[in-house]
């Protein structure tokens, strides 16, 4: 049999059940055997039952007492107990509906049970054990795979094919060059399937795994440098670099080293006549946007305009502020391209685009609407990358004559992610903050204390500070009650905190003017206390906040709830957020202790990514992410740095036979992509 067959040739597939199969994408023998175990039973782990714990299961040898009694429960429901004497100790193996075994034990018999250990009035049971006589063990020890059940196909299914599939002459495609396997010391691909669905031993598995987890790092590796090797020239010229000494100094603040090494980075970039393909990564309030600014008069001082696309509204009004206010003295013109324009002034500012008065556009998803055409585009920035598809990017960068790009990611992505989702992007990151910040002080609170917070918040504004109150929802939900919204909290605020202090209340569903005014009073101060959604997160910067307090928690993700957090602390006062929570859970309270003491975004992201799995860390669907088997990215950093320099040998290599492994893991590679929808 080959890899690549139709099951239809293994016995007992027929079209039902082929049909059954096919619904979980195993189509082909291939198929099949890639349907990895999803634990192993290891029978060989005897031990006293007094000292398991409930729930564990174990193997324990012990003799039958008599044949057992089986108790009716109404209609076929049944109970079987049977009695046993371990050690000189009774217990009882329990049995759900399978009367039958009362015929099957001889008593004064010993028999291997292995099973569930349940503790209870003095009894101890073992429930539902799988049995051997003693006399006989058979397979009882050897190590079994356990695999996910398929609806409508029985347990024993999988197993039985896969003996049948590995008795044949199977033949298993081996193209991975004999160099890499004997060097990296892994099993051959036929042994390492051989080893994960027929073990002998724990060891066995192991190795098979590693194989396997290998071929899924090189893989993704080998895709991410096919693309990134395609390496393209630029057309654009840019080479005056003397005015830019001269605009950094003219900046309000002296740049970090952090931002000094992101401008070197991208004037390296630049200079080496490629297009550029840039990440930068820095937490929230490292300070990305000036980068953005000054690679965009760089730009302008070289006669090419920039595109900025930020994954907001508020996002690009208040970009197109921060622009206008930093290169005030340049000269470079700054236009902001959103939906909400009026049609008139929309075509206007689209014509000044298009005849080259502007440099640098800044606007949300409609600037890679079709109707917008540049005049000389040199530079993409697209920030809160995370927000835009693979596609989108390549949409926006499509349009031009291959302008540079750069992605800001305010949402640190663990790293071990970065590589994979923009292993084909040179990364810069910003490790530092501007001088003079505090660390936030971070606290989880129960909801009862929530009057005290508010306390202490109007404290804070007494003092002339402002501050935020988030909540998960817009306006009450019938079915989640306990979660908090923003219209009944900004009403019971009304009540609560002295008039004298100016309140708002601002989320998606304003029209676009009322958010703007709102946004624009909070940031000149005429809000004291601004009560909103998430809606927030990115982009406000409004350093005389100091109070956060962010209700109903639970509800946010860990990489959220920093961004929402990185809203604060953006000045030099010491500032503060309170998470409050009603929700008891462990999986809350971890959750909650990660940010309590995590300034690290970084950091933050790698435990988010450890709680929820790259599933659902940001939709796999929109980033064209290879579905990931054994592989763990977060915990196997070494494996992907390993198969990175793997493949780059065999990119670099003319030796025959690693050609031909590329070619095929290329095609494979771009088959799995496809099989993605890219929305
Ligand atoms: P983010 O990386 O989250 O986009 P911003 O670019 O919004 O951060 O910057 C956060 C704040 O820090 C802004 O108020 C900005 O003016 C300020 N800032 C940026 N760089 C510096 C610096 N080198 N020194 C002092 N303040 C800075
Ligand atoms: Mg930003």
């Amino acid at each position: 049999m080959k890899w690549e067959d139709s099951l239809d040739k293994v016995k007992g597939v027929g079209p039902k059940r082929s049909e059954a199969l096919a619904k979980v994408g195993i189509k082909t023998v291939g198929n099949l055997l890639s349907y990895y175990p999803k634990k192993y039973i290891d029978r060989s782990v005897f031990g006293d039952p007094e000292h398991f714990f409930e729930d564990q299961e174990i193997s324990l040898k012990a003799t039958v007492l008599d044949t057992g009694r089986v108790q009716r429960i109404r209609g076929n429901l049944s109970i079987f107990s049977l009695p046993l004497l371990w050690e000189n100790k009774k217990l009882s193996a329990v049995f759900f509906n399978q009367p039958y075994l009362k015929h099957i034990f001889q008593e004064n018999q010993d028999y291997y049970f292995y099973g569930r250990i349940k503790k209870g009035y003095g009894s101890i049971k073992i429930t539902n054990p799988q049995f051997v006589k003693a006399s006989n063990p058979g397979v009882f020890f050897e190590l079994t795979p356990v695999y996910r059940t398929i609806q409508g196909v029985p347990g024993s299914f999988i197993p039985k094919a896969l003996k049948e599939i590995f008795c044949d002459s199977l033949e298993i495609p081996e193209s991975m060059p004999e160099v890499i396997r004997s060097g990296e010391n892994l099993l051959d691909m036929k042994s390492a399937l051989k080893a994960i669905h027929f073990p002998d031993k724990a060891e066995d598995v192991i190795l098979g795994i590693q194989r396997l987890k290998f071929n899924e790092a090189l893989k993704i590796n080998m895709g991410i440098m096919s693309s990134a090797r395609e390496k393209r020239y630029s057309e654009i010229d840019i080479n005056l670099f003397t005015g830019l000494e001269p605009f950094v100094n003219s900046l309000p603040y002296e740049l970090t080293a952090s931002q000094r090494l992101v401008i070197d980075d991208m004037v390296a970039d630049l200079k080496n006549g490629q297009v550029m393909n840039r990440l930068v990564q820095g937490d929230v309030g490292s300070g990305k946007t000036v980068i953005a600014v000054i690679a965009a008069c760089l730009m302008a001082q070289n006669g090419y305009q920039t595109a900025y696309m930020a994954p907001t509204e508020i996002l690009a009004q208040q970009h197109g502020r921060s622009f206008k206010e930093l290169l005030k003295n340049t000269g470079v013109t700054v236009a902001v391209v959103t939906g909400s324009l009026k049609a008139k002034e929309r075509r206007e500012i689209l014509k000044q685009v298009a005849l080259g008065q502007v440099s640098v556009i800044i606007g949300t998803h409609a600037l890679i609407q079709q109707s917008v055409a540049y005049y000389n585009l040199g530079l993409v920035i697209t920030d809160e990358q995370h927000r835009f598809g693979v596609k989108q990017r390549s949409q926006l960068s499509s349009k031009g004559n291959q302008p540079h790009t750069m992605v800001m990611s305010a949402t640190p992505i663990p790293r071990t992610l970065a590589l994979i989702l923009y292993g084909d992007l040179a990364v810069s990151y910003i490790d530092e903050l501007p001088k003079g910040r505090k660390p936030i002080k971070t606290y989880c609170y129960n909801e009862a204390s929530l009057h005290k917070i508010l306390g202490f918040v109007q404290d804070e504004m007494s003092k002339g500070r402002q501050s935020f109150v988030i909540c998960p929802f817009i306006e009450a939900s019938e079915e989640l009650e306990a979660v908090r919204d923003t219209e009944s909290v900004y009403l019971e605020l009304l009540q609560e905190i002295d008039p004298k202090y100016r309140m708002a209340c601002l989320h998606g569903r304003l029209k676009s003017e009322e958010k703007e005014s709102i946004i624009q009073a909070f940031n000149q101060g005429r809000i004291d206390c601004l009560v909103a959604t998430s809606i927030i997160e990115v982009g406000i910067d409004v350093p005389n906040v100091s109070t956060m307090v962010i209700l109903s928690a639970e509800r946010f993700g860990l990489s959220q709830l920093h961004q929402l957090r990185g809203r604060v602390g953006r000045g030099n006062h010491q500032s503060y957020c309170f998470l409050v929570t009603n929700s008891k859970s462990d999986d809350t309270l971890a959750r909650m202790k990660v940010i309590v003491n995590n300034r690290n975004g970084r950091k933050i992201a790698d435990e988010d990514f450890k709680l929820r799995g790259p599933g659902d860390y940001f939709g796999f669907k929109q980033h064209g992410l290879p579905k990931l088997g054994l592989l763990n990215p977060t915990e196997e950093l070494a494996l992907i740095k390993r198969t990175k320099e793997i493949a780059e040998l065999i990119f670099e290599s003319h030796n025959q036979e690693m050609m031909t492994f590329k070619n095929d893991v290329l095609k494979s590679f771009y088959f799995d992509i496809a099989d993605i929808s890219l929305t």
